[in-house]
């Protein structure tokens, strides 16, 4: 697949309406206007992949919209280096950005049809995520590599669930869409004490399924 002079163009006008739309953490913008997102997505949907929309997948499951993607990006406040467990690889495009922004990124798909595309496409475009086929709701407890800096959910998920907050680092943040039809977007700042949550309005996500999808 190329990436076009159009491409390109297209890339830098949607970069300039998430600013308009409130995006501000430069990182993520750079992040956004790098990666061409066509990539990520099947060639007949190439046209629209510069418009500021979900689109579908394969495994009948979406990409989130770029302005999706950027602000819970932003809310996440990645620095290099850090540790982050994204639950929903999906296509990877919000893992690319991830590493992009300099984390080490490990990401939990639950459909075997989607894990096995993405791992390989992710290495072909020089990402070394660390891709793992399983159930988000149980993170990565075995894997020795929790606790994490940050967690992203980019599914939606019923409730908060617990084994993530436990793989959560102290003073570690959580940015996770929770409701049922509907969600509302969270950032959790895990403290020895409650967590600190902010909310961040409505959103409309797939939903985060139990146990993995063979
Ligand atoms: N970040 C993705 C978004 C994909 S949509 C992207 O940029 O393309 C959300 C994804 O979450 C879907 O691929 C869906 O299969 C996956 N998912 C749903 N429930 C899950 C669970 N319990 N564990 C892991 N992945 C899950």
């Amino acid at each position: 697949m190329q990436d076009t002079y159009l491409h390109k163009g297209k890339r830098r006008n949607m970069v300039q309406a998430l600013r308009e739309k409130g995006i501000s953490d430069e990182r993520v913008l750079q992040a956004l206007n790098d990666i061409p997102r066509h990539f990520y997505l099947d060639p007949a949907m190439n046209a629209l992949a510069y418009e500021d929309r979900a689109l579908p997948i394969f495994c009948e499951q979406t990409i989130s919209q770029p302005s999706t993607v950027a602000f819970q990006s932003q809310l996440l406040e990645v620095k290099p280096n850090m540790k982050v467990l994204e639950i929903g690889t999906g296509s990877g495009y919000q893992t690319a950005v991830l590493c992009h922004l300099g984390a080490q990124v490990f990401t939990i798909e639950r459909q075997k049809g989607l894990y096995d595309k993405t791992k390989p496409f992710l290495a072909s475009q020089g990402f070394r995520a660390r891709c793992y086929l399983g159930d988000g709701y149980k993170g990565l407890a075995d894997s020795g590599y929790a606790p994490f800096d940050r967690i992203i959910i980019t599914c939606g998920a019923p409730y908060i669930p617990q084994p993530l907050m436990d793989q959560l680092k102290m003073g570690g943040i959580m940015v996770i869409p929770v409701g049922e039809q509907q969600q509302e977007m969270l950032r959790i700042r895990k403290t020895d004490g409650e967590p600190e949550i902010e909310t961040f309005g409505n959103c409309r996500f797939v939903p985060m399924l139990q146990g993995r999808q063979f």
